[in-house]
């Protein structure tokens, strides 16, 4: 483990946060296999939330300096599906406490079937410039096996009217190991998001992580750990190479594990995290990192509601938390972690520490060293957290 002294006292200061994520937990329908802060039946406590949300930047956002923001994210749960109205009066809320950025970045993520004419004109009106779109995949059977709530027509349809409302920069968002699934039928998923994105050059960025789920997750009493339907290890190793290689050959640069974009639309929200930047955060269950302390808000509904500004779980990151987590992070990009910067950085010269294990990792064609950067190899990726384990 990186325990050197170096590292104790070489704290990193903390620059001020440039990214706010706004966390909107209403969904239609509660998906099987999603752990998130996300609520089915509660959308008719649409204004109460806004209220709340509203009151809760007021409060933390008037502590900080009038930020000027670089990045906005609405994620969720399904925040298409709010009103115009509250959203409305969410940027309005945020307008008024901070400045945006000339080129700022925000973007919504929302399912498909969310997706209406009238809130695509209004979202462009009201400053977003980006949206996520949740399809994690193209075949209905698979959909149905993973408990989504939206059909192939519907997803196609929805981001028909993402793309003919003028949205400029479009992911779609999809997911891989699911029950039922095997590499033909995600190869058939990945052509025809590739068509797609040929058809329509505003879907420039696609993201593909494979499912994951929690100890009681819901999918799990229909297919139980170990179920033949889910694919066999290699089988998912086997689709994560057959998702870059192919994502490659479209024209999509991997610049993160698992995100991939035409060059110039990376989503810059989410390389706050992965640079291990500061951000802050509103809404039920969200996770900020200001001041060089990880905290959240709890992620009870009516508790949020009650009391937005009781912080649920917090964390000091210390020196040492803040090298790994720089170092795990770093990892996940692909143009790899800039081993001067992140000696100058973090007082780790990992050259020194870990010279036997790069060496060891980089003949087993795990890691790269180019040019004074460390990155994962392909053939690393799939086991990352055993390489960063070795290094950390
Ligand atoms: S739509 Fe997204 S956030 Fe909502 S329940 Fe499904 S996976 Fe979770």
């Amino acid at each position: 483990m990186i325990t050197t002294k170096a590292a104790n006292q070489h704290k990193k200061p903390a620059p001020a946060p440039e990214s706010v994520y706004i966390h909107i937990p209403f969904c239609t329908h509660k998906c099987a296999f999603c752990d998130f802060a996300a609520f089915a039946g509660l959308s008719h406590m649409e204004d109460e939330y806004t209220e709340v949300l509203g009151s809760e930047l007021q409060s933390r956002l008037s502590l900080a300096k009038r930020p000027r923001l670089k990045t906005v994210f609405f994620g969720g749960g399904t925040p298409g599906l709010m009103s115009t109205k509250n959203l409305g009066r969410i940027m309005e809320t945020l307008r008024s406490l901070t400045d945006f950025a000339p080129d700022v970045e925000i973007s919504l993520e929302t399912t498909p079937h969310a997706i209406t004419a009238e809130k695509a004109k209004f979202w462009l009106e009201a400053g977003l410039n980006r949206l996520s779109i949740g399809i994690e995949s193209l075949l209905d059977e698979e959909l149905t096996a993973i408990g989504r709530d939206h059909s192939v027509a519907e997803a196609l349809a929805g981001i028909e009217i993402a793309v003919a409302s003028g949205m400029g920069d479009i992911s779609l968002d999809f997911m891989y190991g699911l029950p039922t699934q095997n590499l033909a039928s995600f190869a058939a998923t990945l052509d025809r998001a590739i068509e797609l994105s040929r058809r329509w050059p505003a879907i420039n960025h696609f993201s593909a992580y494979c499912l994951e789920l929690s100890p009681n997750s819901a999918l799990k009493s229909r297919f139980p750990d170990g179920d033949a339907a889910y694919p066999q290890d290699d089988e998912q190793v086997a689709m994560y190479h057959q998702l870059v290689d192919k994502l490659a050959a479209a024209g999509f640069e991997q610049y993160e594990v698992s995100n991939f974009a035409r060059p110039g639309h990376q989503s810059r929200h989410n390389m706050t995290y992965w640079l291990n930047l500061p951000y802050y955060a509103f809404g039920v269950g969200a996770h900020r990192y200001v001041d060089g302390v990880r905290s959240s808000n709890t992620r009870s509904f009516m508790k949020y509601l009650r009391d937005p500004l009781q912080d649920d779980q917090m964390e000091i990151i210390d020196a040492e938390m803040q090298t790994k987590e720089a170092l795990m992070l770093g990892l996940r990009m692909l143009k790899g972690v800039d081993l001067a910067a992140f000696a100058a950085d973090y007082g780790v010269d990992l050259l020194t520490l870990r010279s036997k294990e790069i060496a060891m990792m980089e003949a087993e064609g795990l890691i790269e060293l180019s040019d004074g950067k460390l990155g994962l190899t392909q053939k690393g990726v799939p086991i990352s957290n055993s390489i960063i384990a070795t290094l950390i």
